[in-house]
């Protein structure tokens, strides 16, 4: 055994720029605040522009080697009918060869494998072949990785309204989505997998912070409720997230120079994620909705699908396309001095910095919800898949920094003059005063767990700590 003064870890990040960027990140943190040597290992179906930037922009800033896996199409088999869960465990088990060969021709091959939830199937092969210590990031909240935890226990049949996890809050089995499933669906084999590869990990990461998710977090350190099932320890080590490239010297989009010439807090900012789409009556809707509020806004716009919420999630971001085909006749006209549509995809860590933005309506992914509240933007939630339902629980009840629909936007249509009263109430009424306040409270919050000697600081020391601990106890048995 070769003793590693300095360890060296690698990172794997499953395909979906949600599980990309807080992987980079949490590299980022552990190569310059930690001073480990770090490898970042990114599997893709598909090469394209803002991966590439992401890439190259963390291989500036750090990492000390970079390496994607593209994954062989030929060999990439699905029925067409694949949850994202399923899609994502396919893609995984694809890559593993290519993965096993990158690890087996490194010179100096990493002591750790970090993976985020969807790369735990690296453990058996890869993790054992090269006795490595395995560790798993969830790039979401505490309340998911509960859930994803507990899955094999829930009767799926008696369970009512409600999954009731021991020491935790119970979860509505309505914001569940596709991450519910019957033991006859294809999604359960999955979870089972997922949950069994998690309760052997060395530990386990988590993107958030002791102050937002007090009672999980707790339930994980309880022996009479979730410690009873993972021995791991938990590390809050959040929020985890892109830092804004505008602070660190990027050059100023037209934008952002739109931006800066908007009052303070009054532009709507309107995006559903790396990949969530709406249909094309809801798109519409969403189009009067704005207009309706009267409010400025930015809208990350994409083609409606009507089928399906998640369909850029694994396909090309980019390109051009005809507006006028899907927005409602006139729109672009009409709100020619208020709105600024982006197509596709926008620089969203800058645009949430900026303080002439006063609102987020968003799709709830994990990452955009840290995002608004480390920059003190409320939101707006219309969760649409995986856990967003249950992102969007913890935002709007337990946090109360957002407002939702009546409606379920999954189901049903959120109506012009929803969207409008939505919007108002937060940017206009005494309601979004309060609502302000408190998500400023979290920023702060959020800011304390991330300095030295911050709980998130101090609970990813304690991560190194123990890969070090670790490390000395191999080397001496
Ligand atoms: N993102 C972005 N521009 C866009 C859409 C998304 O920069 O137009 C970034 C966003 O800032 C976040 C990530 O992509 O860091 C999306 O992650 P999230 O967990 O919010 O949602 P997902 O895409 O995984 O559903």
């Amino acid at each position: 055994m070769v003793i590693q003064k300095i360890p060296h870890v690698a990172l794997l990040a499953s395909p979906g720029l949600g599980h990309l960027i807080p992987i980079l990140e949490l590299a980022k943190c552990l190569a310059t605040q930690h001073g480990l040597i770090v490898t970042i290992i990114a599997v893709t179906n598909e090469t394209h522009q803002i991966k590439d930037e992401l890439l190259s922009s963390a291989s500036s800033s750090c990492p000390d080697h970079i390496y994607t896996i593209i994954l062989p199409i030929d060999k990439l088999i699905f029925s067409g009918n694949e949850t994202i869960l399923a899609r994502l465990s396919i893609m995984m088990r694809t890559a593993l060869p290519s993965l096993h060969s990158l690890i087996h021709n490194m010179k100096r091959k990493p002591i750790a494998l970090i993976v985020d939830q969807f790369g735990v199937v690296a453990f058996d092969k890869i993790a054992q072949d090269f006795n490595m210590f395995k560790y798993v990031f969830i790039a979401s909240n505490a309340r998911f990785l509960s859930y994803a935890l507990y899955f094999p226990y829930v009767d799926y049949n008696n369970r009512g309204d409600y999954v009731r996890i021991p020491g935790c809050e119970p979860i509505p089995c309505e914001e569940l989505n596709n991450l519910s499933s019957s033991p006859d669906a294809q999604n359960y084999q999955e979870f089972i997998q997922i949950a069994h590869l998690i309760e052997s990990v060395d530990g386990i990461l988590v993107n958030t912070w002791e102050d937002i998710e007090v009672k999980t977090l707790l339930a994980f350190r309880d022996e009479k409720a979730l410690k009873l099932i993972v021995k791991a320890s938990v590390y809050a080590i959040g929020p985890v997230i892109r830092s804004n490239l505008m602070e660190t010297g990027g050059v100023k989009s037209k934008l952002i120079k739109w931006l800066d010439d908007q009052p303070n807090e009054s532009v709507v900012y309107v995006s559903f994620g790396s990949g969530g789409t709406l249909s094309t009556q809801q798109t519409i809707e969403l189009a009067l909705g704005l207009e309706l509020s009267k409010q400025r806004f930015i809208w990350v716009v994409r083609p409606p699908i009507d089928d399906n919420n998640a369909a850029c999630l694994f396909e090309s971001v980019g390109g051009t396309h005809e507006l006028n085909n899907y927005l409602p006749d006139g729109f672009l006209d009409r709100t020619r001095d208020l709105g600024f549509i982006v197509p596709m995809w926008a620089p969203q860590s800058e645009i949430l910095s900026h303080p002439s933005i006063g609102v987020f309506v968003s799709h709830c992914g994990w990452n955009s919800s840290l995002e608004s509240i480390i920059n003190g933007v409320p939101i707006i939630a219309w969760p649409l898949y995986a856990e967003q339902g249950m992102n969007a629980t913890i935002l709007v009840k337990n946090l109360g920094i957002a407002i939702r629909s009546d409606v379920n936007p999954k189901k049903e249509l959120v109506r012009r003059d929803e969207i409008a009263s939505m919007v108002r109430r937060v940017m206009m009424d005494k309601e979004g005063i309060g609502i302000k306040a408190r998500v400023n409270g979290l920023k702060a919050s959020a800011n304390i767990a991330l300095r030295e000697g911050g709980s998130s600081y101090n609970a990813l020391s304690q991560v190194v700590k123990k890969l070090l601990d670790d490390i000395n106890d191999q080397t001496q048995n």
